[in-house]
């Protein structure tokens, strides 16, 4: 499996440091025959090749079979046409990622307390609010006069019934439960049709339990109780907003996996930003990144049927848990390591693993 490696801006090159080492180490003890190739996206190809993403990394990355993404600045591009172009958007436009997978649990050793859960936020990747995304060029946010912005949400029947349909395909492998977010009190055509497909789609499924709430009152229900949820499907933006909660409930934000899907396409990539208040001093948590991989290794192996990899995937869960239970973190999570050192010592976790099949 050929992984392209792009280490991002802020804490991205200290975390992606650890995540390539514990890549490497599962590598070597599930035999899976890795091939990181590194390569540059954000400010250092901005200041290289004067934009922060290319074409020729765009050829690259259709020509392998994964990317790891690190956390990007976003928020420093403003002007595409100065190549200021978000390397997170820019991927899961080209690539069709249009599914943002992010699962939030909690871990024995730590306190909680809201009590244990193990939730997944499905978010529409690819339209919404999100106004570098949502229509072919250009951007969908318009000054109208200088006093007046209009911002356009896109949402369409198509990208509301695969997303459905990734949420209940996920419910199936869990507990039989997707909740739908939506704000259809107000946006009445637009969560209307998100509800209407979710709704068509739930009928191929009769033995998932279906319940519903606006986004509101979620963020209430999600804190008080988080236990009740188990696959929560919804658009773009609320789904950005809610999975950031959901991981710092379980502890941190620094825990926060994701897995950007398509049909042909994978990137791992940390719920989080670039972090750059602690970036440069080796403290950020890479866990997100490394269950981010973990969950690239787990969609590698299931398309194309290789037990190892499905394998690697556990093991790397299965270490994050000890490592937590065993106080082998960063300080956000209640440890006292350092990035690196959290990092080598999850690959001797990894090194140790004994391979169940
Ligand atoms: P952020 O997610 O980078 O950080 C929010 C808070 O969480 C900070 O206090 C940070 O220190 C902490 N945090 C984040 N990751 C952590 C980790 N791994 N370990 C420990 N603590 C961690 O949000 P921000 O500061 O608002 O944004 C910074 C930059 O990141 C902006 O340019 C923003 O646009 C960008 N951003 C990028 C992505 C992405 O690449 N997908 C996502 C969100 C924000």
């Amino acid at each position: 499996m050929k992984i392209i490696v792009l280490p991002g801006d802020g804490i991205g090159p200290e975390t992606m440091a650890a995540t390539a080492e514990v890549l490497r180490a599962a590598s070597q003890t599930f035999k899976l025959g890795l091939h990181l190739d590194f390569d540059i996206a954000g400010h250092d190809s901005l200041k290289q090749h004067g934009a922060t993403v290319t074409p020729a990394l765009l050829a690259k990355v259709k020509a392998a079979d994964g990317l790891m993404l690190g956390p990007m600045s976003t928020y420093d591009f403003k002007d595409e046409s100065k190549g200021e172009i978000n390397p997170s958007k820019f991927f899961r436009k080209s690539l069709d990622l249009y599914a943002n997978i992010r699962p939030s649990r909690t871990y024995a050793g730590m306190t909680h307390a809201l009590g244990a859960f193990d939730l997944v936020v499905v978010r529409e990747n690819t339209e919404g609010f999100y106004a570098d995304r949502n229509i072919e060029s250009g951007s969908s946010e318009m000054r109208i006069t200088p006093d007046v912005v209009i911002s356009l949400r896109r949402i369409t029947r198509h990208c509301c019934e695969r997303i459905a349909r990734s949420a209940f395909e996920l419910a199936m492998t869990r507990s039989k439960h997707v909740t739908l977010v939506h704000k259809a009190n107000v946006l009445q055509m637009g969560d209307g049709l998100f509800l209407e497909m979710c709704h068509a789609v739930a009928k191929e499924f009769p033995e998932v339990r279906v319940d519903d709430f606006i986004v509101d009152a979620m963020m209430a229900h999600v804190v008080r109780a988080p236990h009740k949820f188990n696959v929560i499907v919804t658009t773009n933006m609320f789904g950005d907003i809610l999975s950031d909660l959901t991981a710092e409930l379980s502890g941190s934000l620094g825990l926060g996996g994701s897995l950007n899907a398509g049909r042909d396409y994978a990137m791992g990539q940390a719920a989080h930003g670039s972090a750059p208040d602690i970036a440069g001093q080796n403290i950020a948590n890479p866990f997100s990144l490394i269950l981010s991989a973990a969950m690239l290794l787990n969609w590698h192996g299931q398309r194309k049927q290789l037990p190892a990899f499905l394998a690697a995937s556990r093991a790397i869960e299965d270490a994050a848990a000890a490592a937590i239970l065993s106080g082998e973190v960063t300080r956000d999570v209640g440890g006292t390591l350092s990035t690196a050192q959290t990092g080598t010592a999850f690959s001797a976790r990894l090194l140790g693993a004994t391979i169940e099949d």
